[in-house]
């Protein structure tokens, strides 16, 4: 860490780390508003530290004396103008305080210096939005003075003073019982800090859930409770109001800004637990995709903070929901280890996901954009549901959205049921097309009788797609067909296409031999389209192989991947190929042939999005086919000037 310092009689001085030093300087010098949330960071802190030796001492009883009670504690000083936050949690040993304070790890707080512009004002709206937590101390504090000892050891408590600006000075304290205090010295113009009702209504804004008492002086001195102290999830829904949802949100449970959803409820009878969780309108992709979670499901056990994302409750596929479950019935020395084996955990999550499940649902039909909005964060990841957890199976396909080929932007999307209630009469299969993107998806030559007979393609386009079609399977007994694979058998409604390839491969017989000699290397067939219209041909995969998508994914992911060699479809409706029959019923062996059958079979590849097998070759057979045209068109010029 950069952590430089200095040696003076008694106390060190200790550089502030680069990082930490700008967000500081923008605290002092550039944040002006909410300036009050201050209270609000160093009280959920406080209230942090009280959860974390409550959950110590489970294990280690002697670490809390007998029948203390955990607490927060504000003191004002008015002819001081001294504000000092205390608590009896888990306090700070040197190096923890030189790690939390002194820099920042935490990359919510390296994102909020990114995202940083000119616009200082536009800029002070984020705090809201990342927390500058202790931090913020500095908005109305000249100087800030901590005060902490470390539960469970035999250390000397430790005091940390400093200016916000460069550095902080660290050195010896004499305080005998754990925990922290916080001792803010006022700037001149923010003494309402130290006036009673002010702060008084400020837990009452912010910190009103949080689970431990909050003490503060009343006229008489005397400490009087200025919290509800009942955690917010343990209350009755009716009597939130939707700010404070919001808030817990925010402060606990890491959102930025307001839910697409809040879940709130108590289960009473064989298990009794609390839930208040949140469906999130955006989520980090850096959490999403695990490289760094810190909120997901928190749990409680009867009101003790157990662990923070508690991955056992919550399936892998909902990693996007956050809150906090509190269980009556489950042991208070719950271990990480044990989580796994308990049935009681995996009642939980069974009925918190029947709750999720629901409420997803009523957002769809309820709220149908705000679910666009929901689908267009989390879509990915709640299919993965669809691989990953077959009981619930039938509740994802009715919440699984996909863009279509009846739709104009990547907004219109689908469930499944809506595609059958569109289906045509005669069809019988649901028809989806995998690719990299929409616009790949929706150029592909595969859907060219599709369009034509005004039959609906899903297009599966996200990466996970792959993954999950063969555990989809079928849809209300309808069965997903890929029109890149296999003989395309539309029944009734190809039933004329079906005739014209009879047709074709009479006539083409000898034609498509021949074709198939020349490509012996790249594909293990040579048929008939029927799925084509205006296009000379397509690579179609066999029923069972991996096709052309999931083979290109695969590769990206430096899986080895079995060649599979695909088919051929050609049109015999088309130009090209009623002209090359004509050449090869007169000459057989014609050299031209194999070139322009190398150029289709290019041709065939980059209508996919794929990389054609040998650039440098393929340039040559364009380039010669220009020089044959342009020398036409040139003679046909001089004719024309005879
Ligand atoms: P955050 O709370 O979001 O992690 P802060 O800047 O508010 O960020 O605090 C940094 C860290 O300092 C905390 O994560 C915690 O480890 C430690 N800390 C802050 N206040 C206290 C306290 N009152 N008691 C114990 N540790 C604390």
């Amino acid at each position: 860490m950069a952590d430089k310092k200095e040696k003076t009689a008694q106390n060190e001085k200790h550089e502030f780390q680069t990082e930490a030093k700008q967000l500081l300087h923008l605290v002092i010098h550039s944040l002006y508003t909410h300036k009050e949330i201050f209270l609000r960071e160093l009280v959920s802190n406080a209230s942090d530290a009280l959860d974390k030796i409550r959950f110590e001492s489970l294990t280690k009883p002697d670490i809390i004396e007998r029948d203390v009670e955990l607490k927060v504690n504000i003191t004002l000083n008015k002819k001081s103008k001294i504000l000092t936050v205390s608590d009896n949690g888990i306090g700070m040993s040197m190096q923890e305080l030189i790690d939390n304070i002194g820099t920042i790890a935490r990359s919510g707080s390296k994102a909020f210096l990114e995202k940083l512009t000119g616009e200082m004002k536009a800029d002070s709206n984020l705090i809201g939005q990342f927390g500058v937590g202790f931090y913020s101390v500095f908005m109305v504090a000249s100087s800030v003075k901590i005060v902490t000892r470390r539960a469970g050891t035999d250390d000397p408590a430790i005091s940390w003073e400093s200016k916000g600006e460069n550095e902080y000075t660290i050195g010896e304290a004499d305080k005998k019982s754990h925990g922290t205090d916080i001792t803010l010295y006022l700037k001149d113009d923010e003494t309402v800090y130290t006036e009673g009702w002010k702060i008084r209504s400020l837990i009452k804004k912010y910190s009103d859930f949080i689970a431990f008492p909050i003490y503060l002086p009343d006229d008489k001195g005397k400490g009087e409770i200025i919290n509800e102290s009942k955690p917010i999830w343990k209350r009755k829904p009716s009597d939130i109001k939707e700010e404070q949802y919001e808030d817990f949100f925010k402060q606990a449970c890491g959102g930025f800004d307001a839910p697409l959803a809040t879940i709130h409820s108590h289960a009473e009878g064989v298990m009794e637990y609390a839930a208040l969780l949140y469906i999130p309108s955006k989520v980090s992709p850096l959490e999403i995709y695990n490289f760094e979670r810190k909120h997901g499901v928190k749990l409680y056990v009867r009101r003790v903070f157990i662990m923070e994302d508690c991955k056992e409750l919550i399936p892998e596929y909902l990693r996007f929901v956050k809150g906090v479950i509190d269980s009556e019935d489950l042991p208070l020395n719950i271990s990480r280890e044990t989580l796994q084996d308990n049935p009681l955990i995996r009642k939980i999550q069974k009925a918190v996901v029947g709750k999720i499940f629901t409420n997803l649902a009523d957002l769809a039909n309820n709220e149908p954009e705000k679910y666009k909005t929901f689908w267009k964060e989390f879509g990915p990841v709640l299919k993965e549901g669809l691989h990953s957890d077959p009981d619930n199976k039938e509740k994802l396909l009715e919440l699984a959205r996909f863009q279509s080929s009846i739709g104009d932007t990547e907004d219109d999307i689908t469930s499944l049921k809506q595609y059958v209630s569109r289906m045509r009469d005669d069809q019988k299969d649901i028809y989806y097309i995998t690719g990299e993107s929409r616009s790949i998806a929706e150029k592909s030559p595969h859907l060219e009788i599709f369009r034509e007979k005004g039959i609906e393609v899903l297009y599966m386009i996200d990466p996970i797609d792959e993954f999950i079609i063969p555990s989809i399977y079928n849809y209300e007994g309808k069965l997903l067909k890929s029109v890149t694979k296999g003989d395309l058998d539309l029944g009734e409604l190809g039933k004329e296409e079906k005739k014209e390839q009879k047709k074709g491969e009479s006539k083409f017989k000898k034609l498509s031999e021949r074709i198939k000699n020349i490509l012996s290397e790249d594909v293990k067939d040579v048929r008939i389209a029927t799925r084509l219209k205006d296009s000379p041909c397509c690579l179609v995969a066999d029923e069972n192989d991996m096709g052309a998508n999931m083979e290109k994914m695969m590769k990206a992911m430096g899986q080895s991947v079995p060649e599979s060699k695909r088919i051929l479809e050609i049109n015999a409706n088309h130009k090209i190929f009623i002209n090359l029959n004509n050449i090869y019923e007169k000459d057989p062996k014609n050299k031209q042939l194999e070139e322009w059958v190398n150029l289709l079979y290019d041709q065939a590849l980059i209508a996919e999005g794929r990389l054609v097998k040998d650039p440098v070759a393929y340039l040559k057979r364009v380039n010669e086919l220009l020089i044959t045209a342009s020398e036409g068109e040139t003679a046909q010029e001089d004719e024309k000037k005879e």
